[in-house]
């Protein structure tokens, strides 16, 4: 087993006689979700072991080295309407390493022009909202004029929506934008071009109350709300070092290479959390793993409709990595249409790579292709690539390779609402946590910290812990 400071330890991880009974957590599942739980557990005073089965932090966040590269498993961006992933970089000391954009500015070129190549942006004024994107909607060039009246009124339409109200669950995004006039060229160009990257689903595949959730926070509700932050160094830097740091500092046990094998209530009314080889006594247990992993975890008589968390559906991403051996992207990401290619980021400083540029290609929705060989997607990627930046011909492609997360997200279909589970289980002092949780979030990383907040809140109340020190995001919005 390995502790915090990654040094093997060989010896029990813990003496069960030696816990004392009362106020210690253990939160099972080391992403975002569970490192948050442990924090804002840890800063309530309560003692708090964290276990988790890789041997690193971050879950669907994480990088990996390749050569003299470190490599993000997907690029991840947030918006500045991210409050609870804003307050998370906040609390492990990286806000500076993941920075918002000044002002929201998307540059998307469509490559379906008859007359070639063309570059329409996405960005905002300083002014209110709605009238912040006013310019850029009654300019954007990929829409036709009516076209951009009928975004225009959908907006609106869209911002009157209710968002507590369960019936706009079980209706799709798509027959909602057909409706609401809007074209198959305007929900291209505009609606899934911000839709699949948020929600990874299409329109049509995707929850209206989810898809309204991220439009009228995202786009509608303070002028900066879309504004986008990324991380300049590797995930794992975020994730998991400065996690591990913070988790350290706030006196969390750290467990990493601990896979939870059951977890159960013991005769004496306490938890019993076992890893291989050992068991683990706790007084509340949060449960931050994907939602297949905590139906095998779930205690029988937990939830009332266990089998619900298997009708959950997972999405996938794919990411295209290329090496130049020059640069071919001034900006540092895009967008487009017309082709295969869906946001490609600039990720050479972050990867540390020294001459040339790389470029991470974000697909979104790629069930077509999350099992196409890396052969086929070099011979499919690399001439898109040329078509989109044409400084891309002329240079040699020193590497390319892809990484592939087949349960990248729960996908967002009409209905999943309703599968969703809140923090707290019918077992007292057991909660779940995980971007797949209802927290009203799409499967992102401001989910997963906001129902990693929520399930240590459950417990705080449980265990009679004042709950002052639980951020507010809404009131950090
Ligand atoms: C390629 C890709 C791109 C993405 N892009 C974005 C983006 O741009 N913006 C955004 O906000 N979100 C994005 N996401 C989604 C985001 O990464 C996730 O929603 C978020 O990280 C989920 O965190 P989590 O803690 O809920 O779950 P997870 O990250 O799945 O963490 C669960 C953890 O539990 C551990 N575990 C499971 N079983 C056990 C066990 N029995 N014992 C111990 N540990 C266990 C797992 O190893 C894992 O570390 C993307 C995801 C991927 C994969």
């Amino acid at each position: 087993m390995t502790h915090g400071n990654g040094t093997r330890d060989d010896g029990p991880l813990t003496d069960v006689s030696a816990v004392p009974a009362g106020r210690h957590a253990v939160v099972v599942g080391g992403g975002l979700a569970g490192v948050t739980a442990a924090l804002a557990l840890a800063d309530a005073g309560v003692r708090v072991t964290l276990l988790e089965g890789r041997p690193r932090l971050g879950g669907l966040a994480f990088s990996f080295r390749r050569g003299d590269l470190t490599v993000d498993n997907g690029q991840h961006v947030y918006l500045r309407c991210c409050t609870a992933y804003r307050w998370f970089l906040d609390r492990i000391e990286g806000t500076a390493l993941a920075p918002v954009q000044e002002r929201l500015d998307v540059p998307v070129v469509d490559l379906a022009r008859p007359e070639g190549r063309r570059l329409g942006r996405l960005r905002r004024d300083a002014l209110p909202v709605p009238l912040h994107l006013g310019r850029s909607l009654a300019t954007y060039p990929h829409l036709s004029l009516a076209e951009r009246a009928r975004v225009g009124r959908a907006a609106l339409a869209l911002k009157g929506l209710d968002l507590t109200d369960p019936a706009l669950d079980s209706q799709d995004f798509g027959s909602w934008l057909t409706a609401h006039g809007q074209s198959a060229r305007a929900v291209e160009a505009l609606w899934d071009l911000v839709g699949v990257a948020t929600l990874n689903a299409a329109a049509g595949d995707a929850s209206l109350g989810l898809a309204a959730m991220v439009f009228k926070t995202g786009l509608l509700s303070d002028p900066g709300a879309a504004d986008i932050g990324w991380a300049r160094v590797p995930l794992g830097e975020l994730h998991d070092r400065l996690a591990r740091k913070a988790l350290d500092s706030a006196g969390v046990r750290t467990e990493v290479r601990t896979r939870v094998t059951s977890v159960f209530m013991n005769g004496n009314g306490e938890w019993s959390v076992q890893v291989p080889g050992e068991t683990l006594l706790a007084d509340a247990v949060v449960l931050a793993v994907p939602q297949r992993e905590a139906h095998e975890l779930l205690p029988p008589g937990a939830l009332d409709a266990p089998g619900q968390l298997l009708e959950i559906g997972t999405a996938p991403i794919l990411n295209v990595h290329v090496i130049y051996d020059r640069k071919v992207l001034a900006t540092p990401f895009l967008t487009a249409l017309g082709t295969p290619v869906q946001w490609v980021f600039d990720r050479t400083e972050a990867s540390g790579l020294k001459n040339g540029q790389y470029l991470a290609l974000s697909q979104s929705t790629a069930q077509d292709e999350i099992d196409t060989p890396v052969a086929t997607l070099r011979e499919r990627y690399l001439p898109e690539l040329e078509r989109l930046l044409p400084r891309a011909r002329g240079a040699e492609v020193k590497d390319f390779f892809v990484t592939r997360e087949r349960t990248a997200t729960f996908a967002p279909a009409p209905g999943v609402g309703r599968l969703r589970p809140g923090a707290r289980t019918k077992a007292p002092g057991l909660y779940l946590a995980g971007a797949w949780t209802a927290t009203g979030w799409p499967a992102t990383m401001e989910s997963a910290v906001r129902s990693g907040v929520g399930a240590a809140g459950a417990a705080l109340a449980a265990l009679g812990r004042s709950r002052d020190r639980l951020p507010d995001f809404e009131e950090a919005a």
